[in-house]
């Protein structure tokens, strides 16, 4: 996007302020410049050269979460999210080519397919060896980047393996559907796309994994560099041609749907005809629903999620209270800014604490992740699962069983 198409943008917002309350880094800071508005007048100034990127703009800027909850409250119907990627984007292509070029490794790391799985082994030698022990005692938690790490790596060593899904017979004729896995979601919740299968099998719905599928893309296009993220969807594309592609992370699904055409996995499932010899197993309990940033703003289909697990008998199902503001995972933000997404995290946690459920669902693998991180340290007995893992339970006894 040039300059004059991001102002063009920029300037649909009338200033009214509507979106302030609404903005949880300006609930956090009460600072205009943390605010929806002010964070687009900051873009207008640096666009028409009236401000420079010095470190004060950069850190209202970078200090967005791009959560988009200011689209929601939003009358004049500024598109804030793709704002403030062009926005990135326009910095970031004035950066001096090394630091650019450190940005982009990062990020190609970060998405890489065998990055994740290598952690995945280093994690539990970082609990073996003591190095969690020896970043407790020498404190080293208190700064908020190795609190993070720290959390991160742990939750990589509690990660559940994939679970088997069994013969399970599909009907003749219907048509498959491609999972698409996500970087992320590959190392962390292996047990989800077991979990997908099982229940589109059970649907009578053949799953594919096409090979060769990469990162979705969302990540680069986030921090500032759509082109990559454009060739990253243009992989994708290759690889699934026109296959109905469902996703189980509301993030992956948001960055490609509007290209791809996916589908979220709880509202892919709700699409299909369900047997009337299929039996649910009551789950007892009550569940509390996360909603990701990306599935109530983005995708706008949150309610898929309490629709899917109200097939379940015997749950209780209760919004979590705070839903409408993030938890903080957002991307890469728990690794840019973590100590606002550490705060972001506490208010989920003291939530959760209040509710007191058995089990935390939310559809997206960061969020998964960081609230896991952050429920478990604080010693609150809550099991972080995706909803389609629940309903795996519900169908097959046996599933996810440790
Ligand atoms: S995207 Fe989220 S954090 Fe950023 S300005 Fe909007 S509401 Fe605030
Ligand atoms: S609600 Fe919309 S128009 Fe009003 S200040 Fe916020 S972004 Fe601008």
């Amino acid at each position: 996007m040039d300059d004059p198409d991001l102002l063009r943008l920029a300037d649909q917002c009338v200033k009214c302020g509507l979106c302030l309350p609404h903005c949880p880094t300006f609930r956090l800071r009460r600072a205009e410049g943390d605010s929806p508005r002010g964070r687009i007048a900051l873009i207008q100034g640096l666009t028409t050269g009236q401000l420079s990127d010095n470190p004060r703009l950069a850190a209202h800027l970078d200090g967005c979460l791009v959560c988009r909850a200011c689209e929601m409250a939003c009358p004049s119907l500024v598109q804030f999210g793709t704002l403030m990627d062009a926005a990135r984007a326009a910095r970031v292509a004035r950066l001096p080519a090394p630091r650019r070029w450190w940005r982009r490794l990062r990020l190609d790391l970060l998405s890489a397919r065998w990055v994740l799985p290598l952690l995945t082994l280093l994690g539990p030698a970082y609990r073996r060896l003591g190095g969690a022990a020896l970043a407790r005692a020498t404190g080293l938690l208190r700064r908020p980047r190795l609190k993070v790490m720290h959390r991160l790596v742990l939750r990589l060593h509690g990660s559940r393996r994939s679970s088997s899904v069994g013969p399970d017979r599909c009907a003749a004729g219907a048509r498959p559907v491609a999972l698409f896995r996500g970087c992320l979601a590959r190392a962390l919740e292996p047990e989800v796309a077991a979990a997908a299968q099982l229940v589109f099998a059970r649907l009578g719905v053949v799953t594919t994994s096409p090979a060769g599928q990469v990162c979705c893309g969302a990540m680069h296009r986030h921090n500032g560099f759509p082109a990559e993220a454009d060739a990253l969807l243009a992989q994708n594309r290759a690889v699934f041609g026109d296959a109905a592609i469902v996703g189980t992370a509301s993030a992956c699904v948001a960055e490609l749907r509007p290209a791809l055409q996916a589908t979220e996995i709880c509202r892919a499932l709700l699409d299909q005809p369900w047997p009337a010899s299929l039996r649910l197993q009551a789950l007892p309990g009550t569940v509390a629903v996360h909603e990701p940033c990306s599935h109530r703003n983005q995708l706008r289909d949150a309610n898929a999620v309490y629709e899917l697990l109200a097939r379940i008998p015997g749950l209780t199902i209760l919004p979590l209270p705070g839903n409408d503001t993030c938890c903080g995972a957002a991307g890469t933000y728990l690794l840019d800014q973590p100590a606002t997404a550490l705060r972001l995290a506490a208010d989920k946690v003291a939530a959760l604490a209040r509710l007191r459920p058995r089990w935390l669902v939310t559809t997206n693998t960061g969020c998964a992740a960081h609230l896991a991180a952050a429920a478990g340290e604080a010693g609150l007995d809550v099991e972080v699962v995706h909803p389609v893992v629940l309903l795996a339970r519900s169908i097959n006894e046996g599933f996810g069983a440790t």
